[in-house]
Order: structure tokens, then C-alpha cells, then sequence
């Protein structure tokens, strides 16, 4: 596995989180506007405080899901690794709202992009990146429909693993699963993220029927009404139910709470941190310990914390 310090044993990541971003924004952001967060010492010393909150609750490793269009910097994800002792996986492939030039590219040139960052280093770097992430909303645009071929296309020549982000309320993840299967890309491979918003047990047990992973990567955001009907106690319950369905192995979790989360107004931001305090250790001190009140067992926290994030980035 390609850690943004070196090369991670997969028998090394330990308790991982599949969905976190240490700063994300628009493209060229953190190096054009530096006085927007307070400079880089800022940005660096607050992400590495808040990692070293989740590393003193368990956490060891974060995929930060941060594509270039989010304004991913690799430089600074290796500063914050190097800081908080979290091991960070990078990742490429391309989020919503494509910018003119990255429309204008055909998908030869997108799954040129990612297999660079994953073989090569990204951002003009050595760093590599471990993972691979595609984004819908309420339908998959023509544009997307090329990142996810794109996906297809350097996982398969590289065997990296495919993050997604989805809008669950047109069941979107099954369109992804849909292009993905035709692309040839094994469902192990694939985790379906941002499941923790759906309401609908059919949909998220039919992908993990499939053979998806199940990103429940939202969960303190539950609290804020803006990530949909599901709060953070009917994620819980929706975790238990497929557990409970036979689907332990296929169940992967995260916050997708930025610690800088530049996308949003200055307001949302603090919303934000006053709704979540916990920041990246919410999982370890509020969910985990509200699936044991459920009653799974400390062997099933284990396979979703640790097992199944393995698995999914490292190969079975
Ligand atoms: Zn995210």
C-alpha cells in the first residue's frame, strides 16, 4: 500500500478510516490563498492536533479522500502524517463539478492522470496515491461516466482499489456498480460511499449482495439536517440491521468531516465542529460504543475498523 510517507504493509494499517479529508477546497487553493486558513504552520499544526485526538482513540491510518480538484496537496498530507503518527493513503480520480479543463479531457487522458499518481507521485511529487475516487449525485453525468471508465481502467492496471462518493436518494451507487461491472472491475475492489445516508435497507443489502463494500462514512454528520433524513442513531441502527443481514464483512466506516473543510462558508464550518467536537475520533468514542450498546461484538468492530478496510485497499 502506498502510504504518502512509503510503502505500508497491509498488516500495518490497523484501525482504519476509508472517508476523512485533512484540507479540502477548490483546485490551487491551499497554495494561491494561504491567509484564507491562517497560513500553512496553521493549517499543518490543526490537522496534525486533531489526528493525534484520533490516534490517541485508536485510529492508525485515514484515507484522505481528497482529489485533485478538492485541492489535494500531497506535500502537505506527508507533513501531517509525518506530525500526528496517523498514516495517511492519498488518493486521485475526480469529484463532482468538473472545471473547463478537466471537462475537455477524454477518458484515455483521465486514466493517463490517475495511473501517473498511482505508479508515479502526484502533485509533481514522488508521493504516490493509494486509492481511486469517482463522484455522482443524482444521476451519473457524461462526464463522470468517463471517470468512473477512467477508474476502471487504472485499477485494473494497477489493482488499486475505487472510492466512491453517492448520492443514495436515486440509489446512484447501483448506476457506479452498473459501469463498473461492465468495465470489468471486481466488486471487491469497490467501496460505495456516503451509504450511511440512505433510508433504504434493500438498496445498500442489494450492493453488498454484489459484492460491494458499503462505505457508512458520514457518520457524526447525521446530526447536521443538510446530510439528509438519517441521523447519527438510525446510521447505527442501519450498520446493525446489516450486520445482522450477513453483511459484517462488507461494512467500512469514516467521518467525511473535513478538518479544514474550505468548500464550506466560514458559518457551516463551525456548525460543523459545535455538531461534531469529537472530530476524527467521533467513531472511536461515540459510534463504536453505541454499536457495542447494539450488541455486535467486539470480533465484528474489528472486521469493520481494521479487517475490511485491509482487505479493500490491500487485496484479500
Ligand atoms: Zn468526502
Amino acid at each position: 500500500m502506498a502510504g504518502v510517507q512509503g510503502a505500508i504493509p497491509g498488516d500495518q494499517l490497523g484501525f482504519t478510516l476509508i472517508h476523512e479529508h485533512v484540507a479540502c477546497g477548490s483546485a490551487g487553493v491551499l497554495r494561491s490563498w494561504p491567509s484564507l486558513y491562517g497560513g500553512h504552520e496553521h493549517l499543518v499544526s490543526e490537522a496534525a492536533r486533531v489526528l493525534v485526538d484520533a490516534r490517541a482513540a485508536g485510529v492508525r491510518t485515514i484515507v484522505d479522500a481528497t482529489t485533485f480538484d478538492l485541492g489535494r496537496d500531497i506535500g502537505i498530507l506527508r507533513e501531517v502524517a509525518q506530525r500526528s503518527g496517523v498514516q495517511i493513503l492519498a488518493c486521485t480520480g475526480h469529484w463532482l463539478f468538473p472545471a473547463p479543463t478537466m471537462l475537455a479531457r477524454t477518458t484515455d487522458q483521465l486514466a493517463e492522470l490517475f495511473t501517473h499518481d498511482l505508479v508515479e507521485g502526484a502533485d509533481g511529487t514522488e508521493i504516490r496515491v493509494a486509492v481511486i475516487k469517482v463522484a455522482s449525485e443524482e444521476t451519473v453525468l457524461p462526464f463522470e461516466e468517463r471517470v468512473l471508465v477512467a477508474a476502471a481502467r487504472a485499477s485494473k492496471a494497477t489493482g488499486a482499489p475505487i472510492l466512491t462518493h453517492s448520492a443514495t436518494r436515486n440509489r446512484v451507487g447501483e448506476a457506479q456498480a452498473a459501469i463498473l461491472e461492465r468495465e470489468g472491475v471486481d466488486p471487491a475492489r469497490v467501496v460505495i460511499g456516503h451509504s450511511d445516508d440512505s433510508t433504504e435497507f434493500d438498496y445498500l443489502d442489494g450492493l453488498a449482495r454484489r459484492g460491494y463494500g458499503l462505505g457508512m462514512d458520514r457518520l457524526p454528520n447525521g446530526a447536521m439536517p443538510e446530510y439528509g433524513s438519517q441521523g447519527v442513531d438510525d446510521r447505527l441502527d442501519m450498520i446493525v440491521r446489516l450486520v445482522d443481514a450477513g453483511h459484517a464483512d462488507k461494512l467500512m466506516v469514516a467521518h467525511d468531516d473535513p478538518i479544514w473543510a474550505l468548500l464550506l462558508t466560514d458559518e457551516d464550518q463551525r456548525r460543523h465542529v459545535v455538531a461534531n467536537p469529537d472530530r476524527l475520533a467521533f467513531v472511536s468514542r461515540v459510534a463504536l460504543p453505541g454499536l457495542q450498546r447494539r450488541g455486535l461484538t467486539d470480533a465484528v468492530i474489528r472486521q469493520i475498523t481494521v479487517d475490511n478496510p485491509r482487505a479493500w485497499l490491500a487485496g484479500a
